[in-house]
């Protein structure tokens, strides 16, 4: 796919650094015309350091760690949060989230090893995805992980037989599609009835597995799961989603005199990609969906589940920016003008996949008024490459260092080594100091597994 159409109308907004609102991480500052992110100049980082780097502020996501966590339990003391490992992961983002007391959300036996790797609680360990195959399956319940999100009823046969061979009962949620349609961009909805995610309430299929879920062997239906999608701003959605989950628990108690005790909400939560976004906060978020159980458990007369939500990209995305050097420039007449980085559709997908919007500054000139419009591309083979389309930015110069904010979340867990790309470094930054958490990738580590 090539770009979409440059709107030669469009007029730079002169904001400077600080002007972006919401998109800059917690400790974003200038300093003399650079951009500081957790006390560390982000230009001398970038020498140091290479680019393209993923950097993320350390404050900010142990900060956004613990809104979550307090947000939920001083509203609704029997919750908890878990953290959508698939938005970011490595190493050290899972001993983060264990030491700030969160559950883990995995979605198969990669992620699952990540979180193995350094110890984190498997009983705090949530295991997703529409099409585990037998050999995760089999890693989940032998490592012993809290609950295993089960799809579909294929998968329910094979979790209650491999639960049987290795002698356990496995905790096991219904991911439910609650049929609600999520104001967001089609490609990550996940809630509407037309989704290959979950047992679908269409002829009221799910209600009736319920019968089969309950007589499985070696499997306890502990609660209900729906995700409806992500990148969602409109809070009543929420409240929907949690009405037709309440309503479903009641009928199951109703219906097969089965209590429900735990319901997960998934995540979804919508951030700022743009200055001008305005997402919910969490603390927004948590009140609606306490409430929301409240209500509706109250008249339906259901005691209080276990409340669970599944916060990816509302973690961890204004958290992290990616940093790159200015390599080539083009200027197009009447068409845009091109700044290339080294980087590129290989550590960020999003925009060459649906156009996703992104707000950059030149952290060398990070005080300046931002005077063009540029399209920042990559250096891969495709023209649809590309990392920010016509957005603002400071007049560029060969070597100038690009900031990309909002980049924390599915940019790392999505790169790719494209075109012989190595995949970034991740740097975490706090209080004046850097420290790599994920060294980048070598040609040797490209290769290291061809014969
Ligand atoms: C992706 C996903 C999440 C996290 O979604 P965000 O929009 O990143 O908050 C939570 N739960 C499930 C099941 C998911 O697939």
């Amino acid at each position: 796919m090539s770009l979409p159409a440059s709107d030669l109308t469009k007029q730079p907004d002169q904001r400077t650094t600080m002007d972006l609102g919401a998109v800059l991480p917690c400790t974003a500052e200038v300093r003399d015309d650079h951009l500081f992110i957790g006390g560390v100049d982000m230009v001398e980082l970038a020498r140091e350091q290479g680019t393209a780097l993923y950097v993320f502020d350390e404050a900010d996501l142990v900060g956004r760690m613990e809104a979550y966590r307090d947000a939920f339990r001083s509203r609704y003391e029997n919750s908890d949060v878990i953290y959508a490992s698939k938005a970011f992961l490595n190493k050290e983002v899972v001993r983060l989230a264990e030491r700030e007391g969160l559950c883990l959300d995995v979605s198969g036996g990669g992620e699952l090893a990540c979180a193995q790797s350094v110890g984190f609680p498997a009983e705090r360990v949530f295991v997703h995805g529409n099409n585990k195959t037998p050999q995760e399956l089999e890693e989940a319940i032998s490592a012993g992980v809290g609950r295993i999100i089960v799809d579909s009823r294929i998968e329910l046969a094979r979790v209650s037989e491999i639960a049987g061979r290795l002698g356990v009962t496995q905790d096991i949620y219904m991911r439910i599609t609650p049929g609600v349609e999520a104001d967001t961009h089609e490609y990550i909805r996940t809630g509407c009835e037309d989704s290959k995610f979950g047992f679908t309430m269409l002829e009221d299929f799910a209600y009736k597995c319920v019968t089969d879920v309950l007589a499985a062997p070696n499997v306890r239906l502990a609660g209900l799961h729906c995700h409806i999608g992500s990148q969602i701003f409109a809070l009543h959605s929420f409240r929907e989603a949690a009405q037709v989950m309440v309503e479903f628990m009641a009928r199951i108690r109703d219906g097969y005199g089965y209590l429900i005790e735990e319901l997960d909400l998934g995540g979804g939560l919508g951030i700022a990609y743009t200055a001008d976004h305005e997402p919910s906060s969490i603390d927004d978020f948590a009140e609606v969906t306490c409430a929301a159980v409240r209500d509706f458990c109250g008249e339906h007369d259901l005691p209080l589940p276990r409340l669970l939500v599944e916060p990816g990209r509302s973690l961890v995305a204004n958290a992290g920016v990616t940093l790159y050097t200015v390599g080539i420039l083009k200027t197009l007449p009447g068409i845009r003008k091109y700044v290339a980085v080294d980087g590129g559709m290989s550590d960020n997908i999003r925009t060459a996949l649906y156009h996703a919007e992104y707000e950059p500054v030149i952290a060398n000139k990070a005080g300046q008024p931002r005077t063009e419009i540029v399209t920042l591309c990559g250096k891969h083979c495709e023209s649809g490459d590309a990392v920010v389309i016509d957005m603002p930015l400071q007049h560029p110069d060969l070597g100038d260092i690009v900031c990309v904010f909002g980049t924390g979340a599915y940019n790392m867990t999505m790169a790719s080594n494209y075109n012989g790309q190595p995949r970034p470094a991740v740097v975490f930054v706090r209080d004046g100091q850097a420290r790599v958490v994920t060294r980048r990738e070598t040609y040797n580590d490209l290769y290291a597994r061809d014969i």
